[in-house]
C-alpha cells in the first residue's frame, strides 16, 4: 500500500477513535468493571461500569500531615515519613499508569494520603501533571491551611509566570474534629470555622480574577456524635461561599486507634442524610444515581436558582429514570471536557446511538426547568449545581476478616462480614499496586494495608528533623 494511502488511513482511524463518545480503552474498561460487579449493584441506576470506572486515590505518597484529626484514617505510622518530592512523583507516577492501564482514561483521581500542601509547589505541580498525563482528573485533598502563595506557586510556572493549569480541583477537610489549624488550633463548633472555609474559596476566587485559573471545590466534613446536629447548619452556611460539592464521612473507626474518640455507631447514614437535607431545604434525591453501594454512598445532583433547590433526575419520575437510561446508552463514559470540535463530533455519534435522547431529554429539560422555578425565576436566579455526597468507609475490624476471605475467594456466612464483602466488591474508590499489578478498595487499603505500607516508608523516608511538628490531639 503506497505510504500516503497508509498515512491518511491512520488519520482517519484516529479520527474515528477520536471521535467516539468513549475511548475504546474505557469502553473495555467499564465492561470488565460491569462484569464484575456484584449482582445486586447491578441496577438501572448504577453509575459503575456504565459512566465510570469508579473514583481513585493515592497511597502511600506523601502519608505525613501537620494537623490531627480524630478520627484520622492513617495509620499512626504515618507522620514518621517524611514529605519526599521526588518519592511522591515516582509513586504517583507509577500508581497512575496502573490506573491509566486498568481503567481507561478520564477517571477523578484524588491526590490524597497526608496533606498535599506539605509538598512543595514543584512537587504538587508535578504530581498533577503526572495524573493529567496518565489521563485523570485530579483533585488534590487538603485540609486548607495554606497560604495563597502556595496555591500561586502551584498554579503558575516559575519560569514564565504564566499559568500552568488552567483548572485546579481541590477539596477542603473542614470539622471541629480537627485539631492544630493555625488561628484556631481547637474548634468547639462547626461555626467558629465558617471564616477559615471561607478563606480557603477566597483563595481560588483570588487565583482566577488574578491569572484566570478556575477551580472546582469540594467541602469535606467527618461526622461524629459531637457535630451531628450542627450538618444543616454548615451546608446553610457554607452554601453560596463557593464550594461546588459537599460531602459527609461518618466516622469509621478505622486508622490511626490513639485517635478514635467516640461511639461512631451511634446513628446511622439516614440520620446523617436527613441533617443534610434539612440544611440543603429540600428532599435529596440520592436513589435516582447509584456509585457502588447504597451502604456505602450516596450522591444527589441538584441545582440552586435562589433558594429553590432542584434534583438534576427525580427519582421517583420513571421519565427521568428513563433519560437516565438513554444518556448511559447513548452517552455512556463519554468526557465532557473536549475541544469544541471534539465534543460537537462525540455527542453527535452519542446521539445516533441513542436517538430516543433527544425527544426524551427535551422533555427532561423541561421538567427540570418547572422543578427549578421557571424560566423567568432562572433568569432572575441562575442556578448554581452543586452536589451532596455522603461517604461511608467501613470499620477495621469489619474489612480486616472481609478482605482475607475475599483474597481467598471465599463468601463469609456471618452476615455482617459478607455485608462488607459486597461493598468491597462493588467499592467506588479504589488505590493502586503497581508492584502486583492490582486495584484495591481505600477501605482495604486503611484498614489492612497502611500499617505494613507505613513501617515501610519510615524506613526509607526516615525524618529528618527539620519537619513541622504535628499537631496532638
Ligand atoms: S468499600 Fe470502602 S472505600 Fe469502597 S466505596 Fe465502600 S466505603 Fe468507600
Amino acid at each position: 500500500m503506497p505510504t500516503v494511502v497508509r498515512s491518511l488511513l491512520d488519520r482517519l482511524r484516529a479520527l474515528e477513535v477520536a471521535t467516539r463518545p468513549e475511548h475504546p480503552d474505557l469502553t473495555a474498561a467499564l465492561a470488565r468493571r460491569w462484569e464484575d460487579l456484584p449482582a445486586h449493584v447491578k441496577t438501572p441506576n448504577q453509575m459503575l461500569g456504565t459512566r465510570s470506572a469508579g473514583c481513585e486515590g493515592t497511597h502511600g505518597v506523601f502519608p505525613r500531615c501537620n494537623l490531627a484529626c480524630t478520627p484520622c484514617y492513617h495509620a499512626k505510622e504515618a507522620n514518621r515519613v517524611r514529605v519526599d518530592g521526588p518519592h511522591t512523583q515516582r509513586e504517583v507516577d507509577r500508581q497512575m499508569g496502573l490506573l491509566r492501564e486498568l481503567r481507561g482514561p478520564g477517571q477523578n483521581a484524588q491526590l490524597i494520603g497526608g496533606e498535599v500542601t506539605l509538598l512543595a509547589p514543584e512537587d504538587h505541580a508535578a504530581a498533577l501533571q503526572a495524573m493529567h498525563r496518565h489521563g485523570r482528573k485530579p483533585m488534590s485533598m487538603s485540609h486548607g491551611d495554606f497560604d495563597y502563595d502556595h496555591l500561586e506557586a502551584l498554579a503558575l510556572d516559575p519560569d514564565t509566570g504564566e499559568r500552568r493549569f488552567d483548572f485546579l480541583s481541590f477539596a477542603g477537610h473542614f470539622d471541629s474534629m480537627m485539631f492544630g489549624r493555625r488561628g484556631i488550633k481547637r474548634v468547639h463548633d462547626e461555626a467558629e470555622l465558617n471564616p477559615y472555609r471561607e478563606r480557603f474559596c477566597a483563595m481560588f476566587q483570588r487565583l482566577e480574577r488574578e491569572h484566570g485559573v478556575k477551580h472546582y471545590l469540594a467541602h469535606n466534613m467527618t461526622v461524629t456524635p459531637r457535630n451531628i446536629d450542627q450538618v444543616a447548619q454548615v451546608v446553610r452556611d457554607c452554601r453560596d461561599m463557593g464550594f461546588r460539592m459537599f460531602s459527609f464521612q461518618p466516622a469509621a473507626f478505622v486508622g490511626n486507634q490513639a485517635r478514635w474518640k467516640d461511639a461512631y455507631r451511634a446513628f446511622s447514614s439516614d440520620e446523617v442524610w436527613q441533617r443534610i437535607e434539612e440544611g440543603a431545604g429540600a428532599r435529596l434525591h440520592f436513589r435516582a444515581v447509584q456509585v457502588g453501594d447504597e451502604r456505602c454512598n450516596r450522591t444527589a445532583y441538584g441545582l440552586y436558582a435562589g433558594d429553590r433547590y432542584a434534583p438534576v433526575l427525580d427519582e421517583d419520575d420513571p421519565r427521568d429514570q428513563r433519560v437516565l437510561g438513554d444518556f448511559l446508552a447513548g452517552f455512556g463514559g463519554m468526557d465532557f471536557v473536549a475541544p469544541p470540535a471534539l465534543l460537537a463530533a462525540r455527542t453527535a455519534r452519542a446521539i445516533a446511538r441513542r436517538p430516543q435522547i433527544l425527544p426524551h431529554g427535551a422533555g427532561w429539560a423541561a421538567r427540570l426547568v418547572r422543578r427549578a422555578g421557571g424560566v423567568r425565576h432562572l433568569r432572575a436566579n441562575p442556578p448554581t449545581p452543586i452536589t451532596f455526597v455522603m461517604h461511608a468507609f467501613m470499620d477495621a475490624r469489619d474489612v480486616r476478616p472481609a478482605w482475607e476471605l475475599l483474597e481467598q475467594g471465599v463468601m463469609s456466612d456471618d452476615p455482617r462480614i459478607r455485608a462488607t464483602q459486597e461493598r468491597l466488591q462493588s467499592c467506588s474508590y479504589a488505590m493502586a499496586h503497581p508492584d502486583d499489578g492490582r486495584l484495591v478498595p481505600a477501605c482495604a487499603q486503611h484498614s489492612v494495608l497502611d500499617p505494613d505500607e507505613n513501617l515501610r516508608l519510615v524506613e526509607l523516608l526516615p525524618l529528618h528533623g527539620g519537619e513541622p511538628e504535628p499537631a496532638t490531639v
